[in-house]
This record gives C-alpha cells, sequence and structure tokens, in this order.
C-alpha cells in the first residue's frame, strides 16, 4: 500500500546520485508522494527530479541562504498549495582533528547542517501549523552520539548534536498543533560523501565496529524516513531513530 498518497514532501540536498536524500525521494514517490528536490545546482535537481517520474519538481536552493530558502518555499506554496514533509537532508563534513578546524571549517559545517535545518523548518512550519499537521524528519549522525568515527570533525558531531536538540525543541513546542518532528541517525552509509575517501584499512576497521559488519545503504536509510513522514509513526516525536547495523550497542 502506497504510504504517502497525496502528500507533497520536500527534501534537501538530494541531487547527489547515490545520496540519502535521492533515495529517499525515490521511495516517497514510490509510495504516493509528490517530492520537491532541493539543491545547490538547479540542473542537478531537475535532473533528480525527472528520474523520479513525472509532477516531481527539482529547484535551486542554497539552505544557508535564508533569502534562496525562502525563494524555494515560496514557489513550492504556490504551486502546491501546502507542505506535508520536510526532511532535513542537506549535510557536509569535513575530515579534520580539533586542532585544524579553523574559523571558516566551523562556519561552513554548522552553517549547512545546522542553520539550513533551522532555516528550511521556518519556512514550513506556518503552513504546517495553519494545516494540524506536518512532519519534520533532520539527518542527523551517529556522530553527534559517539564523537565522531573515521570520517567527520568535532565540528560535524557538534553540527549534527545541534540538529538532535533543535529536533527535540521543535517537537516539543510543535507537538499541540500534530507537527511531529524527528531525527534520523544513520550510522556508515555508503554515498559520496565517503566514496573514494577511505583507504581498504579504513573501511575494515570501520566494519569491524559495526556489530552487523557492514555499512549501511541508502535505501535503508529511506525506509527510515519514510515511517517517520508517514502516518504508522503518528505517536512518534522528538526521538532519534537510529539506523547503524549496531553500531551502538
Ligand atoms: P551527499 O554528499 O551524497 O549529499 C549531500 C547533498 O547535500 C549534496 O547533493 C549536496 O549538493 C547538498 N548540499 C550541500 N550543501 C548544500 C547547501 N548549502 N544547500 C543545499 N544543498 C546542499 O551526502 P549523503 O551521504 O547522502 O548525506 C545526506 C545527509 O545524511 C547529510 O546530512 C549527512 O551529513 C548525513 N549522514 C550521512 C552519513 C553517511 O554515512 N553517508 C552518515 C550519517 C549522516
Amino acid at each position: 500500500t502506497a504510504l504517502l498518497d497525496g502528500q507533497f514532501a520536500v527534501i534537501t540536498g538530494a541531487a547527489s546520485k547515490r545520496g540519502l536524500g535521492l533515495a529517499t525521494a525515490r521511495l516517497f514517490a514510490r509510495h504516493g508522494a509528490t517530492v520537491a528536490i532541493l539543491d545547490l545546482d538547479e540542473g542537478a535537481a531537475k535532473d533528480a527530479a525527472a528520474t523520479l517520474g513525472e509532477n516531481h519538481v527539482g529547484l535551486a536552493c542554497n539552505v544557508t541562504d535564508l533569502d534562496s530558502v525562502k525563494a524555494a518555499f515560496d514557489a513550492l506554496i504556490q504551486r502546491w498549495g501546502r507542505i506535508d514533509i520536510l526532511v532535513n537532508n542537506a549535510g557536509i563534513t569535513q575530515p579534520l582533528k580539533i586542532m585544524e578546524i579553523g574559523p571558516k571549517n566551523y562556519d561552513d559545517v554548522l552553517d549547512v547542517n545546522l542553520r539550513g535545518t533551522l532555516y528550511c523548518s521556518q519556512a514550513v512550519i506556518p503552513h504546517m501549523r495553519e494545516n494540524k499537521s506536518g512532519k519534520i524528519v533532520n539527518m542527523s549522525s551517529v556522530s553527534a552520539q559517539r564523537g565522531g568515527g573515521i570520517f567527520g570533525g568535532p565540528h560535524y558531531s557538534a553540527a549534527k548534536a545541534g540538529v538532535l536538540g533543535l529536533t527535540k525543541a521543535m517537537a516539543r513546542e510543535l507537538a499541540p498543533d500534530n507537527v511531529r518532528v524527528n531525527a534520523i541517525c544513520p550510522g556508515f552509509i555508503a554515498t559520496d560523501i565517503t566514496a573514494g575517501k577511505l583507504t581498504d584499512e579504513m573501511r575494515a576497521t570501520i566494519n569491524a565496529g559495526i556489530p552487523m559488519g557492514r555499512p549501511g545503504t541508502a535505501d535503508e536509510v529511506a525506509g527510515c524516513a519514510l515511517f517517520l513522514a508517514s502516518d504508522i509513526s503518528s505517536y512518534v516525536t522528538g526521538s532519534e531513530v537510529d539506523v547503524n547495523g549496531g553500531s551502538l550497542i
């Protein structure tokens, strides 16, 4: 059965071909949602949306820029009249150690992961409140819970931990209006964010730390996003859901 029939969903950072955002967009579309893919490059966003079938939308949006966010969400509200689901998926990471983090590194990583989540959420909240219905899903990370790993820097851990705090605070504030806000904490998932950047030795070390002994797939994260974005999770809010093959056991 289609879990998102007639729903309108916005997913940020979803143009990346092997990314969690596009896998989520694909699954949402398969479940009957109309999806907007927002990403930095307009052409890439449109191409990605075209792979989902007809009626889906690709738009340029830099989540760190308030004007860009307003323009994209205004255009969608005008087109659709409503937004039911927001997935704050856009994110960047940098493999730095604590003393290597300069002011610009800190700004860049905090801006995309944390500021972007705030700006996009603020763009949909008034509409969701008015409709007395809405679902926001934020991509955090196991890095927030265990202080990073081989790949994410401490500033990435801080940003993703910030996303958890923002998730819980928004969930508390918006619960009376039936707007649910949850976070997903993926463990190590094979996407472009890590592609080509890991040696075989790093890979073996990572797999050894995962009870299931393998990285996750983008589709396995998408399944969790579908659960949180659909009514089968109707009493779930303010939660962080681990999708990590047992990495925190
Ligand atoms: P990815 O690099 O494949 O995709 C990220 C997308 O975000 C890209 O398409 C990029 O263009 C876009 N983006 C970057 N800056 C942006 C901005 N300012 N505005 C709009 N879009 C922007 O990454 P992914 O692995 O698919 O990760 C998706 C999310 O999941 C990220 O938030 C990431 O931190 C998180 N995550 C990933 C993993 C993993 O192992 N892959 C683990 C935990 C969390």
